[in-house]
């Protein structure tokens, strides 16, 4: 346990904005940066960051040859005052998908979040010599930058399991003249770093040590495989580092191997080097846990940049659902129940591509599809259509009907209440069925032309005509954001009939020009106008 600052009593179920998963320097930085962004935020840290076995951390700047664990729990008071949630345990699974990730751990609890951040680590496998794990930390070292400067001038030895310990013995040479490089067995260094080192004058010996000789709690030096005591104040390896994360192979995350130079370093999750995005939707990983040369500095600015990209993913699913919801209100019934049930929303005159289109036609029965105030239906009664309105608003229906009865056609108008996106026309056939800008919030149109197409009598017409997507590009976007569709794109509707059941007289993208409605100013706007005879 680092320090107090945790408060596992009192996690909620609630859904979290993001749980991290391990809070070392990377999880602590990302929740620095979510927890400032006001992201609710649960750290999970099983309390064992990788540095943890040594007394001080070096290479940190504000912080030098800071204890390790004060600069952790100063993190984690840090990101508490800004509202993120700190609990000491260990994730064993996480399962879902984003937005609905559920996160159970070892002591039993199981939360839920949207997102996931992954910054668990990696666990270092030492070679396999009596005496190394012992003084991890403390005279067994791996890096030149965490703790080369505190052994410089010392006699070092730099222990080769692989053939890239010449890259190793040359930045420890740097720090000192007194370096050994001892070859473990069946390891080949490369013919150019051995010239490399000699020439720096580093020595080398040959066979896996036997052991570290201590004496006192003090490093004597190591016993090489002759038998022969290799004075030494400081041993190098290069551990083998498995990334911290079969929590998320429910998910089906493996870790993958990573190499150097051909050799097998160990694994870490692959993720967007820009975002820290891995490939699981809503997932992300940061610090150690996907790059094994980060230290403590690196990972901490890791996990701060990954959170930052972790916000802008949620912030980004924010607005979209806060679209979603705004055309869903601008779409729905009540927002048309309201609109007319208060002023006059439409012209009164009938839609110019109808006038132009049924202008040829014999008369007969005809649907008008979202009929709004009545004035297309009105138009058609005076060309001698009997007409069916539909609206999915009552208002609508019976403004149509009060419109129809002050025009003296009151007779000719029958109004129903329809949705087109789930109306079944059964066995009623109409001559003429109109769709006059219908839009639906997120598309469907195709979905409801099909239904529309199965109403209309052999001989008879479908027209649609909606807003052509041209209207967007040149900043129109008719007053609210709808999904705005071309002919050609509500032409599969008709396909379900066969292929000889449509001749399509029509499938154009038609320029107009009206009135700015807000400017009052002359445009040219389009309109996708669908026009099909049924022949069978
Ligand atoms: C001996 C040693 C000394 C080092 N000294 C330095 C140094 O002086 N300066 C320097 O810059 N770098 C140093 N490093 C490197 C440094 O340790 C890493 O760069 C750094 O720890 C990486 O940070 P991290 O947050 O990615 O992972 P970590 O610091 O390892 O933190 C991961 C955290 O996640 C937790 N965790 C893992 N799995 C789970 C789980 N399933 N559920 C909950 N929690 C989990 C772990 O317990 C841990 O607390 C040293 C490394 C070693 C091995």
């Amino acid at each position: 346990m680092l320090d107090a600052m945790t408060t596992t009593d009192e996690i909620d179920n609630d859904t979290w904005d993001v749980v991290v998963v391990g809070g070392g320097a990377a999880g602590l930085g990302a929740a620095m940066a979510l927890g400032r962004s006001r992201r609710s935020v649960l750290v999970v840290d099983a309390g064992e960051p990788r540095n943890s076995p040594a007394g001080h951390a070096h290479n940190y700047l504000g912080r030098e040859a800071v204890d390790p664990r004060r600069l952790l729990a100063d993190g984690r008071a840090e990101v508490a005052a800004y509202g993120v949630e700190l609990l000491d345990d260990r994730v064993t699974a996480v399962t879902g998908e984003t937005d609905a990730f559920v996160v159970t751990t070892a002591g039993g609890r199981e939360v839920r979040a949207r997102r996931v951040l992954a910054t668990g680590g990696v666990v270092d496998e030492l070679p396999a010599v009596p005496g190394l794990a012992e003084r991890w930390g403390t005279d067994v070292l791996h890096c030149p930058y965490c703790h080369g400067w505190e052994v410089r001038d010392r006699a070092i030895a730099v222990l080769a399991t692989s053939p890239v310990a010449g890259h190793h013995g040359l930045l420890f040479r740097q720090l000192s003249d007194d370096v050994v490089v001892v070859v473990a067995d069946g390891v080949e260094l490369p013919g150019d770093d051995v010239e490399r080192l000699a020439a720096m004058g580093v020595r080398f010996e040959p066979g896996t040590p036997r052991e570290l000789v201590v004496e006192d709690d003090r490093l004597v030096g190591l016993r090489l495989a002759d038998g022969s005591l290799l004075a030494r104040d400081a041993v190098v390896v290069a551990p083998r580092v498995q990334v911290r994360a079969d929590f998320l192979s429910p998910l089906g995350l493996a870790p993958e191997p990573v190499e150097m130079g051909g050799a097998l370093l160990g694994s870490v999750l692959r993720v967007d080097p820009m975002t820290g995005a891995t490939a699981v939707p809503g997932v992300f990983a940061a610090g150690n846990a996907t790059d094994v040369s980060m230290t403590l500095m690196a990972s901490a600015a890791h996990g701060n940049r990954v959170g930052a990209f972790v916000n802008a993913d949620l912030a980004a699913a924010d607005a979209a659902r806060a679209v979603a919801q705004r055309r869903a209100d601008f779409f729905e019934r009540p927002a048309w129940e309201e609109r007319y049930s208060s002023d006059k929303v439409w012209s009164g005159r009938v839609n110019p591509v109808l006038a132009a289109e049924a202008a040829t036609l014999s008369p007969g029965r005809a649907l008008d599809v979202g009929c709004g105030e009545g004035g297309d239906a009105i138009w058609l009664t005076q060309q001698g259509w009997q007409v069916t309105a539909t609206d999915f608003a009552e208002a609508a229906l019976r403004r149509t009907e009060q419109h129809a009865a002050d025009a003296g056609v009151g007779d000719l108008v029958a109004t129903r209440l329809v949705d087109v996106r789930e109306w079944d026309a059964g066995d009623e056939r109409w001559d003429l069925v109109s769709s006059q800008f219908v839009h639906l919030p997120d598309g469907g149109m195709v979905d409801v032309v099909r239904r529309l197409a199965a109403a209309v009598a052999p001989g008879g017409t479908l027209l649609v005509v909606g807003h052509h997507p041209h209207d967007l590009e040149r900043g129109l976007r008719h007053g609210h954001h709808m999904s705005l569709h071309t002919a050609e794109s509500l032409l599969p509707a008709l396909e379900a009939d066969g292929p000889d059941a449509w001749e399509v007289e029509a499938c154009d993208a038609r320029p107009r020009t009206q009135t700015h409605p807000q400017t009052g100013e002359e445009m040219e706007t389009v309109d996708a106008v669908l026009r099909a005879r049924r022949i069978r």
